[in-house]
């Protein structure tokens, strides 16, 4: 399928959105996630007392074992993850800037929509207030409202969903991360990855490189 492409077809049946949060409803560049990315490190330092090269390497272990560092810190260090959460998403949001077609876009899309991270909720409404998108969502959903269990786990995505009143037949997926596409396409959603950079796999319906522009095509 050609870069960006979007069979309007392939979403008729669809009433309910579900958004990931980071580098997903703003573009990478935007560099949020990096500034974070510090903070993580310097929290690792300070709570297992090691060095910065070892809170890197398990920061990036723990992501890609238990699919947030979050997730290997409460599991293999106990951690209490709420000053965590609070530490990490500590940062400046002025590096983001509205994109009043994202807004319009969304606002446009038919039914329930609501914003799904393995950041906090808290966190969440900052980045949308930042974006100018906090009045185009039913809910916001942060990692706190499925028991800190993070995506890519199924029961996490079970225990969101069901507080959101998700169905996944009526349901479409956008996240930048494809690992976290799994358990929606599991469970008959509708998924897009949005990336830079295409990744292969069953679970992956469509993939745009910018979402404005995707959706654009969907509410044209
Ligand atoms: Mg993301």
């Amino acid at each position: 399928m050609p870069q960006n492409t979007c069979p309007r077809d392939d979403f008729h049946h669809v009433t309910q959105w579900v958004f990931d949060l980071d580098n997903t409803l703003y573009p990478p560049e935007m560099a949020l996630f990096d500034q974070i990315e510090v903070r993580m490190t310097a929290w690792v330092m300070d709570a297992l007392k090691v060095g910065k090269a070892e809170a890197d390497h398990l920061r990036q272990h723990y992501w890609a074992k238990y699919g947030t560092t979050l997730a290997g810190l409460m599991r293999e260090h106990n951690i209490d993850p709420d000053p965590y959460l609070h530490a990490v998403h500590d940062i400046s949001f002025d590096h983001l800037q509205v994109d009043h077609d994202l807004i319009r876009h969304i606002n446009t899309l038919p039914g329930k929509r609501i914003v799904y991270t393995n950041g906090s909720e808290p966190y969440a409404r900052n980045v949308l207030a930042a974006r100018g998108l906090e009045g185009c969502f039913d809910a916001v959903y942060g990692v706190e409202h499925a028991d800190f269990n993070p995506k890519p786990e199924r029961q996490a995505f079970d225990m969101v969903f069901a507080k959101a009143g998700i169905d996944g037949a009526k349901a479409a997926m956008f996240e930048d991360d494809a690992r976290n596409l799994a358990a929606p396409h599991d469970l008959g959603m509708r998924c897009v990855h949005v990336a830079p950079q295409r990744e292969t796999g069953d679970h992956i319906h469509h993939h745009t490189t910018d979402l404005t522009a995707f959706l654009s095509q969907l509410t044209a």
